[in-house]
């Protein structure tokens, strides 16, 4: 095992995807996870992983590994669709997607639930991920730097790589001036069993798709299945994993997009009952499905989130400290990115750690290699999302009117309805 420690801050997405690639390559890496436990939080969304993602695991994770997340994805189909509708599921327009039913073509995008992942990254990290220490504050030395943890405990380490998602303690103190700006949205996010009373709670035709229903007021209800290939208990059990799935059932996530200014800042602290309850009160004009949606929820799952977007540091010094994923470069979830982002950045800080431990080069050098990298593409997405997010949310009134009248009007002369089971 190579003398060089790394300590990272966060078990979520990129920080577990890291902690692999660094264990396979021989460096001496432990996580500081603040959650007392692996599922403490219900998180239970679905994320897509694109190619970047998929790559990103391929190199990090053991083989089984890789094998057991594919096996635990959603069937991919010749084609699939993302929609954008009106309120009744009148359809605006659509985008297709070609797709690989054989599964080969790893660029092609997929669906995983994100705490199903999670926890497969989880399986032989178990003595290598310390929950329950919650990082305060960090120093930085000539030869490495110390992280500090709210139980008084602090551990020194040559590298800390803060991956502590979108409310980084570790970007306030080493990035002050980079806080991620609020934008104009909030969420509410929850999700709801695929199959109840032995039917499908969405119609067929949609069952591929994404959907964005645009609403009044500026409101949008978004909804996708989560579909298990395998079931999980099965492909965990046949690739031996010693984890217990924590997700068994299809189900349906949805979200419902509301401008801030009717979301007040105190929601943030509703309980689940409560915010699917506002949930359900926005959309009472909408299509029933989607209210069904809503009020067949699993109520606690529901949570909000607050849509930020990073702001890309004009100077970052090299330190032995560094950034992944959400912590550094937080995205509107507009266009899948922030994940398979945060997943990209694993792989490439790992590749630039391993090429300087082979040709003992310094730290810094391939730290300030990655943050140069990096930066660039995160960066991209960044500011791609957001002009995604501001298409969603047109709020020229004419421009409303042809989107969520006319144009679904004229579409429904020709068009099969896509409520038709
Ligand atoms: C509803 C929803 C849908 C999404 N869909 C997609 C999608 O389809 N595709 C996609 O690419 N992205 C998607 N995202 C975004 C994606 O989930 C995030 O970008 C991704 O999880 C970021 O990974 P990360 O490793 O940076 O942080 P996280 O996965 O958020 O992990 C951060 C970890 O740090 C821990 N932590 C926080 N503070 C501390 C501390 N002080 N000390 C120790 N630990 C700490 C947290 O508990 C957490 O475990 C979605 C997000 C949401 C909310």
């Amino acid at each position: 095992m190579s003398s060089i420690s790394v300590a990272i801050c966060g078990a979520g997405l990129s920080g577990l995807c890291l902690a692999h690639s660094l264990l396979r390559a021989g460096f001496n890496v432990q996580v500081y996870e603040r959650d007392l436990a692996p599922h403490i939080r219900r998180q239970g969304y679905r994320i897509t992983i694109d190619e970047y993602g998929i790559a990103a695991l391929q190199r990090s994770l053991p083989p089984h590994l890789f094998k057991l997340f594919l096996a635990t994805t959603s069937p991919i189909e010749e084609a699939s669709y993302f929609r954008v509708t009106n309120k009744d599921l009148g359809e605006i327009f659509r985008l297709t997607f070609k797709g690989d039913p054989s599964g080969i073509n790893l660029r092609t995008p997929r669906q995983i639930d994100r705490q199903t992942l999670r926890t497969i990254m989880l399986e032989g990290l178990q003595d290598r991920v310390h929950f329950g220490k919650e990082a305060l504050r960090a120093e930085t030395e000539s030869d490495g730097a110390t992280l500090h943890f709210s139980d008084g405990s602090y551990i020194h380490a040559s590298l800390v790589v803060g991956a502590d998602g979108v409310n980084s303690v570790l970007r306030k103190q080493f990035l002050p001036d980079y806080e991620p700006d609020d934008i104009d949205n909030w969420g509410i996010y929850g999700r709801t069993l695929l199959v109840q009373d032995e039917g499908l709670l969405v119609p067929r035709a949609l069952k591929a798709s994404g959907v964005f229903a645009m609403g009044p007021s500026n409101r949008g209800f978004f909804f996708t299945t989560m579909r298990f290939q395998e079931a999980p208990q099965t492909a965990f059990a046949r690739f031996e994993v010693n984890q217990i799935p924590p997700i068994t059932d299809d189900y349906v996530m949805w979200g419902l997009v509301l401008p801030k200014e009717q979301f007040p800042e105190y929601q943030e602290k509703l309980s689940s009952e409560m915010l699917q309850r506002v949930a359900q009160e926005n959309i009472q004009n909408f299509h029933p499905i989607l209210q069904r949606l809503v009020k067949r929820a699993d109520v606690d799952y529901t949570m909000a989130v607050k849509f930020r977007a990073a702001r890309k540091p004009t100077t970052w010094s090299v330190s032995r400290i560094t950034f992944m994923g959400d912590a550094v470069h937080v995205m509107p979830p507009t266009g899948s990115h922030g994940g398979n982002t945060a997943l990209r950045d694993a792989a490439l800080l790992a590749e630039k750690l391993e090429a300087a431990m082979i040709q003992s080069e310094s730290l810094e050098k391939a730290i300030g290699s990655y943050q140069e990298e990096m930066s660039k593409y995160a960066f991209r997405e960044v500011e791609a999302s957001k002009t995604m997010m501001k298409r969603f949310t047109v709020k020229n009134p004419l421009m409303r009117w042809a989107m969520l009248r006319a144009v679904p009007w004229i579409r429904s002369i020709t068009n099969k309805p896509l409520t038709t089971e």
